[in-house]
């Protein structure tokens, strides 16, 4: 039976911690792409990115607890299954990364990747984009705006407009538009010099994940990656959401056509025990490592590294990189069907089980439709659907089901959709 008084001793133990809906959520089991809440009702999870193999998968529930009983100690001591997952991820990429340095979470390998930076680069100024979201270490945060309430400075940080083609800057397109964007950039990076501050580098999600999943400009991240060579600074990119084959390609920026120097990884790599890391070069990581003694207690442990080969070990024997592509595609297209009758529908977005809708109030002036959004959110709960919403104006569903997830699925998923949106058109 569970507790009535759940929610105000909640509030009392942890404060006012965040919570999802208007009538909060309580899970008491996972099982592949269904969470089940304690009034017995099941919910397919289209939110949840991090349990990537699936709920409670069984592979990475028998690795973790096998590795338990056996070994996990610090990374001080020689220990194969390290050395072993370290080539394994390396071999997963096009670029040529000699190294891993593992992390226990997203924020902190973004926190390795700007010391790298600083201490490499000509200087210490980072650009980010203007809603960006990359952890809450306090060198992260200054390079997360999303979730600040009110606009904060940052000496060592510029943020430039995230680049996208919906609402494209000043209304341009073509090259006009990618010159703007780079403007912007030189324009920052111009800002450290005249500072005497210097520049270090850009970071940014390869697909813009928590900017809503803009379509970005042909050729732009590949021309931006080049100014920020030519500055000096390090091309960072963070896959702690595009990563591990969400997009129906491993790592983002290779479906997005641009080369970074560091690569930071997280959320979905050890299905949900915590293993996060970044991998880069050997000239970058040895020079790091001759100025800075890095060590970390829980990463790259044993068993956070058991989680993660068994995660790598499905992805790769399940095909889940031709499911991400095949089911994505399929929920788009369904999206697609659903705009001819849902105004409501304004973009559709996103690549493999990465999925964006942009909800608007008007599909010629494009006016944003938050309120819309999230009560589409809650209706899609109520309907036993868990998805979000995120973006600059709040108005972006967005759908990031288990990698497990199958036309079945999706098809519960576009039905839950379109019985929610006769919902709110019948009451808007
Ligand atoms: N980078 C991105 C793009 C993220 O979305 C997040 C988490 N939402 C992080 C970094 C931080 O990861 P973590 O919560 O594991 O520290």
């Amino acid at each position: 039976m569970p507790d009535p008084n759940i929610l105000a001793r909640r509030l009392r133990a942890l404060g006012s911690s965040p919570l999802f809906y208007a009538e909060p959520l309580t899970l008491v089991r996972g099982d592949g792409v269904y969470l089940y809440g304690d009034d017995g009702r099941r919910y397919l999870d289209c939110y949840n990115n991090i349990p990537c193999v699936g709920h409670c998968n069984q592979r990475v529930v028998d690795a973790i607890a096998r590795q338990a009983s056996t070994l996990n100690v610090h990374s001080r001591y020689v220990s194969d299954i390290v050395v072993n997952y370290a080539e394994r991820l390396l071999g997963s990429f096009d670029t040529k990364f000699d190294q891993v340095m593992f992390t226990c979470s997203g924020s902190e390998a973004n926190d390795q990747a700007l010391r790298i930076a600083r201490l490499l680069a000509p200087g210490r100024g980072i650009i980010c984009t203007n809603f960006a979201y990359h952890g809450n270490t306090a060198a992260v945060d200054e390079i997360s705006p999303l979730f600040h309430h009110a606009p904060q400075h940052f000496a060592e940080v510029r943020t430039i407009t995230y680049p996208e083609m919906y609402r494209p800057l000043r209304g341009l397109s073509g090259e006009v538009l990618n010159q703007a964007y780079l403007n912007e950039m030189q324009a920052a990076i111009d800002s450290f010099d005249e500072a005497g501050i210097g520049f270090a580098g850009f970071i940014f999600c390869s697909v813009f994940a928590n900017e809503g999943l803009p379509a970005i400009p042909p050729g732009l991240l590949a021309a931006a990656s080049a100014l920020v060579r030519r500055a000096g600074g390090f091309v960072i990119s963070d896959e702690v959401q595009a990563g591990f084959g969400r997009t129906g390609k491993m790592w983002g920026h290779q479906l997005m056509g641009f080369t970074p120097d560091i690569v930071t990884m997280g959320k979905p790599m050890g299905n949900g025990y915590p293993v996060a890391a970044l991998v880069s070069r050997a000239d970058i990581l040895d020079a790091y490592r001759a100025k800075v003694f890095y060590f970390n207690t829980f990463a790259g442990a044993q068993v956070a590294v058991a989680a993660a080969g068994a995660v790598l070990d499905e992805i790769e024997d399940r095909g889940l990189m031709d499911n991400a592509r095949r089911v994505g595609d399929y929920i788009r297209a369904g999206f697609a069907r659903l705009a001819k009758r849902f105004e409501l529908i304004g973009d559709i977005r996103g690549a493999g089980l990465w999925i964006g809708v942009e909800m608007v109030r008007d599909r010629q002036t494009r006016a944003p439709a938050p309120d819309e959004a999230l009560r589409l959110v809650n209706l899609l709960k109520d309907a036993g659907c868990l998805t979000g919403r995120i973006g600059e104006h709040d108005n972006v569903l967005k759908i990031r089901p288990p990698l497990v997830c199958g036309i079945e699925h999706a098809d519960e998923l576009l039905g839950a959709v379109e019985s929610s949106l006769e919902k709110l058109q019948a009451s808007p």
